[in-house]
């Protein structure tokens, strides 16, 4: 049977690149060679970083104040990259709490510099985007997490600041489209919107980089990966090439301002039956802060909780579990997430 995946990471990818980077495994760009076996300095795999690079930058509608760069080590080594890169001692760095990745990227910038939280979510199990606080003057960046994985909460209004806005955006990029001129860097682990485990894009405003005292590492200064194009060392070949067929599948799909349609489409039919079925309750109260991409919910009845993953499971949908801190159940319904899954998922509801 054809399951329904609704896993919140690594997740679901288009049928067809699949399709695709399977057959790149057995033979890649006509070479008689895998993908997995040729070299991130072979002219065939110089066009797919460029094509990738350039796709990120046709989607995002980037200029060339910014840098792309596809790195390893999880959105969780730019928890402390960032603040590495972009924060001296004596500097503050204003950082918004919505959730687990948030606190996590909160407690890493501190090793680097002052750090500021601007407000927090913590007090309601992070079920909520705090909004109204104020923001001082002065900061270095104001960091974000754009959507809670875990929670299912995500940012629609960016904080209002003169600072750039540094945001993990591992569970939404591409999704929607973005005002980029408030974003000093994004960063994103592929596995959830872009591709498969193993690498992470950084989008980086230059001009942020470079003001800081400390001597940073090599491999761990971003101006050495722009400067090198992601070939500072190995880059995750195989990881940058799946995200490359991921993004000329978004593209196809009439890029970010289409994909943020179907996206409303996809999350309406289910935050609707939610609403509309008293067997089951949003876990997020308020419309305006629910995702788009984690739907989060609960049954109204506790003892509904096995029997309804068991009916869900009987339709071939998988990983609906929610996240051990929520409990309940947690339909993430990424970019590749086909509206007939979530249709799915929905008739189960339905007829429970
Ligand atoms: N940030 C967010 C929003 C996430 O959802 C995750 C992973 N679930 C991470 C950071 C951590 O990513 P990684 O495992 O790539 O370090």
């Amino acid at each position: 049977m054809k399951m329904h995946n609704f896993s919140a990471g690594p997740a679901i990818l288009p049928a067809t690149v699949l399709e695709q980077a399977a057959d790149a495994v057995r033979d890649f760009d006509g070479l008689g060679l895998s993908i997995l076996e040729i070299s991130h300095r072979s002219p065939s795999f110089t066009k797919v970083l460029a094509e990738t690079e350039s796709l990120v930058r046709e989607l995002l509608d980037l200029n060339d104040d910014y840098g792309v760069i596809f790195i390893s080590g999880g959105a969780s080594a730019e928890f402390f990259l960032t603040a590495m890169n972009l924060l001296n001692e004596d500097e503050r760095a204003g950082y918004l709490d919505t959730g687990t990745w948030s606190t996590k990227a909160i407690k890493e910038a501190k090793l680097f510099g002052g750090v500021e939280v601007l407000a927090s979510s913590k007090d309601k199990n992070f079920n909520y985007i705090p909004k109204g606080y104020p923001i001082p003057q002065g900061l270095k960046y104001v960091h974000v997490t754009s959507n809670n994985t875990i929670y299912g909460t995500q940012i629609k209004d960016w904080p209002e600041t003169d600072a750039p806005l540094v945001a993990d955006m591992s569970s939404d990029i591409f999704s929607r489209r973005l005002p980029m001129e408030k974003f000093g860097i994004i960063y994103a682990g592929a596995q959830k919107n872009m591709g498969p485990a193993g690498v992470t894009m950084v989008i980086i405003r230059k001009d942020l980089l470079g003001t800081v005292k400390r001597a940073l590492p090599s491999m761990l200064d971003y101006r050495v990966h722009i400067e090198k194009g992601s070939t500072f060392n190995t880059p995750p070949v195989y990881p940058i090439y799946v995200c490359m067929l991921t993004l000329r599948w978004v593209k196809a799909q009439g890029g970010l301002e289409a994909m943020e349609k179907i996206n409303e489409a996809k999350a309406k039919l289910l935050y609707d039956e939610i609403e509309r079925n008293p067997k089951f309750k949003c876990t997020i109260p308020d419309p305006i802060d629910r995702s788009l991409m984690n739907v989060t919910f609960v049954t109204t009845e506790e003892a509904d909780t096995a029997p309804f993953m068991e009916a869900a499971k009987a339709a071939g949908v998988d990983a609906l579990k929610g996240h051990r801190s929520v409990g309940g159940f947690r339909a993430s319904i990424y970019n590749a997430m086909p509206i007939e899954s979530v249709q799915v998922l929905v008739d189960v509801m339905k007829g429970f």
